[in-house]
């Protein structure tokens, strides 16, 4: 029950719908787990709250994989070389930078940043992708994640960032409270 394969061979990342369900799959689990973990950092800081946030955002990445999975379907499972885009996955926040940015302000900011190179993603390939299908499952990813942007958009606002252009010092912050 596999669609129609394009042969695109020499075509861009997603050339297949089969393609864009495993990108879009590995994106969600990535970013679920992502979540979980910023969720705990929020713990260990005792800011319940945004943890409780990254929490749901968690649940909500983890139920889009699982209802990704279930409409590819086998397609998934022939395993039609997707480990090169699996490796793009732009919705990953870079826990690198996570482990010393542990304020809510700046979790939020990683995440929100996260979500949007995901539906920038989504919406480049609903505009440019190979065929109907594709443009289409495209389109839908794109509005799926900019409820996640608004939801951390959202959040932001509570939390505000101190500073502007925190992202721009090469070095880890040294406590100074
Ligand atoms: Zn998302």
């Amino acid at each position: 029950m596999s669609g129609p394969r394009t042969a695109g061979a020499s075509g861009p990342a997603v050339a297949t719908a089969s393609e864009l369900y495993a990108e879009a799959l590995a994106l969600e689990t990535e970013a679920a787990e992502r979540y979980a973990e910023l969720a705990d950092q929020m713990e260990t800081h005792n800011n319940r709250e945004v943890a409780g946030l990254f929490r749901k955002l968690a649940d909500i990445e983890g139920r889009h994989a699982a209802a990704l999975r279930a409409r590819a379907g086998v397609s998934l499972a022939s395993g039609t070389g997707g480990s090169r885009l699996l490796a793009e996955r732009p919705e990953t926040a870079p826990l690198g930078e996570a482990h010393y940015l542990m304020t809510p302000a700046h979790a939020l900011q990683l995440a929100l940043a996260s979500e949007e190179r995901a539906e920038a993603f989504f919406r480049g390939l609903a505009r440019d992708g190979a065929d109907p299908e594709i443009r289409g499952l495209a389109a839908a990813f794109a509005d799926e994640e900019r409820e996640h942007i608004e939801l951390l958009r959202a959040w932001l606002a509570k939390y505000p960032m101190p500073q502007s252009g925190w992202a721009d010092d090469p070095d880890p912050p040294v406590l100074s409270e």
